[in-house]
């Protein structure tokens, strides 16, 4: 499957190992998220063996020991190995029927995607190629519309779907890039290959720091706004850097994208002081700066919630009640034994905020989404919750249309990268031990998962200073916008969760 995304790859893989990176913390979840839906999914097909090996780089004792276990009268295999001609993959569920078999992949996503399929493809091919008869080859994934009750059903759970017929028919092409990649191998010849689209699907390729590492930066591929096959058309036409457009180039840009390049090049700011001052008309006091966390899980724990549905944990919130007073902070934090900590979760933050005002979240629309998630699941609260909708206003706004842009956003307007752009000496995000939402989930997921581990009381500290840095950035960054509109010198400021606002 790495050869197929990229000959280079497999070949970077088996010369230059080192060359590769590391799995990042969302990719080594991702990995244990999927492990432990696929072993779940064993239930599906009970009382199998158990072929995952002790030591999982010898793949002849792997391989060996699936075909005596298959000799044996267990129906059902899990983790069953295959290896031929140097060709290796395991299949998650074996099932066997009388003397043919049929395989299952277990995927923790909600959807089937092409890649899945070509998985498959590459299963069949190594299968047929060591004898084996297979009757059947499934993809298992979840079911998004599942609702859990008291219990989990796996049956409705687990959607299973036969990819037999779309698997049968590439096998010629699986055949002809097999030969080819084992030819590669065989004679270690370098394969011609260059940086493309293909570096970023199915998966983000982990040779890309080497392979990349003569992009500049900024560059095309920092272009808000545009995907790889966009950014690679210019690429492909000599356009790289910010310099490397002609007006005719330039003109095929957006408003916004045009703005991100003249300033990159200028090295100068962009402001539409108007636009800002309209925003600004809009707020009303008391301000009120919110942010949410919110858990996800493929395996709904919760009564009535439906897999990877957003359950809100914490939220943080600062409130300035008037233009010349600072900032009081409000936080909530579940405790990670509540089975179900929305009901807390919204009754504290009702009684949190005040009746009037704005309420500002950065991305507005998610809090707004996560609020009628909770309106609907609690009846008796849906009046309250929607009379709070139309106070939001979006405090990433004037960043996304580039009221204001500095050219060390590069394109982006995520607040972890506006708020070094506009405060540089600002001792931010990077000092903290829980830096992004994904890390702050997994780190509730494992509150609750160990619920007497010792280390929790850090933890729960983590992920609110973590939450209240997220309201403070935005006091922060209003108190920018503010001071552009007065004309005042902007000192460069450093702000800590220490510091008493
Ligand atoms: S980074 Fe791109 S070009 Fe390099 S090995 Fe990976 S997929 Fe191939």
């Amino acid at each position: 499957m790495r050869g197929r995304q990229c000959p280079g790859s497999l070949y970077l893989l088996k010369t230059h190992p080192e060359f590769r990176s590391s799995p990042s913390a969302a990719g080594q979840n991702l990995f244990r998220q999927g492990h432990r839906v696929g072993k779940l999914a064993w239930n599906l097909f009970p009382d199998g063996l158990d072929l995952s090996p002790a030591n999982f780089s010898d793949l002849h004792a792997w391989a060996a020991r699936t075909e005596d276990s298959l000799k044996t009268s267990s129906v059902n295999f899990y983790e069953a190995a295959f290896l031929k001609n140097g060709m290796f993959c395991a299949a998650d569920i074996l099932h066997k029927e009388n003397d043919s078999y049929s395989i299952y992949e277990v995927k923790s996503s909600t959807s089937l995607y092409e890649h899945y399929i070509e998985d498959a493809a590459v299963q069949y091919f190594i299968l047929k190629h060591c004898g084996i008869s297979l009757k059947n080859i499934s993809i298992i994934y979840i079911n998004r519309e599942y609702q859990r009750g008291q219990t989990l059903d796996l049956k409705k759970l687990f959607r299973i779907e036969s990819v037999l017929n779309e698997a049968e028919s590439i096998q010629g092409e699986i055949n002809n890039e097999m030969a080819f990649l084992q030819n590669m191998l065989e004679t270690g010849k370098k394969p011609e290959f260059k940086i493309g689209p293909h570096c970023m699907s199915p998966r983000e390729c982990d040779f890309k720091n080497y392979c990349w590492k003569d992009i500049p930066s900024p560059s095309v591929f920092e272009i808000a706004g545009m995907n790889y096959q966009e950014r690679f058309a210019l690429y492909d036409n000599g356009i790289i850097n910010y310099s490397d457009f002609n007006d005719d180039a330039l003109n095929q840009l957006t408003p916004s994208q045009k703005i991100q390049i003249v300033s990159g090049r200028s090295r100068k700011d962009y402001i539409q002081t108007n636009s800002l001052q309209e925003f600004i008309n809009e707020l009303q006091y008391p301000l009120h700066f919110l942010d949410f966390e919110c858990m996800m899980q493929p395996v709904p724990e919760i009564i009535g919630a439906k897999p990877y549905q957003h359950i809100p944990f914490q939220y943080s919130l600062h409130i300035i009640a008037s233009p010349d007073s600072s900032a009081a902070h409000k936080e909530f934090l579940a405790d990670e034994t509540t089975p179900d900590p929305r009901h807390e979760w919204i009754l504290n933050l009702l009684d949190d905020i005040n009746e009037n005002g704005k309420i500002l979240a950065y991305n507005a629309s998610y809090e707004t989404m996560i609020l009628r998630m909770i309106a609907d699941a609690f009846p008796e609260l849906k009046r309250r919750i929607e009379t709070l909708l139309p106070r939001f206003t979006d405090l990433a706004l004037p960043f996304r249309k580039k009221y204001i842009y500095k050219p060390e956003m590069k394109g982006s307007f995520s607040i972890k990268n506006v708020l070094p752009a506009i405060f540089p000496d600002l001792k931010g995000y990077e000092h903290l031990n829980i830096a992004d939402g994904l890390s702050a989930m997994n780190a509730f997921l494992g509150l609750r998962e160990d619920i007497k581990n010792p280390s929790n009381p850090a933890v729960r500290k983590d992920l609110l200073e973590y939450c209240r840095m997220d309201t403070l950035a935005m006091v922060k960054i209003l108190g920018y916008i503010q001071k552009i509109l007065k004309n005042e010198k902007i000192p460069s400021e450093r702000i800590s969760n220490s510091e008493s606002e």
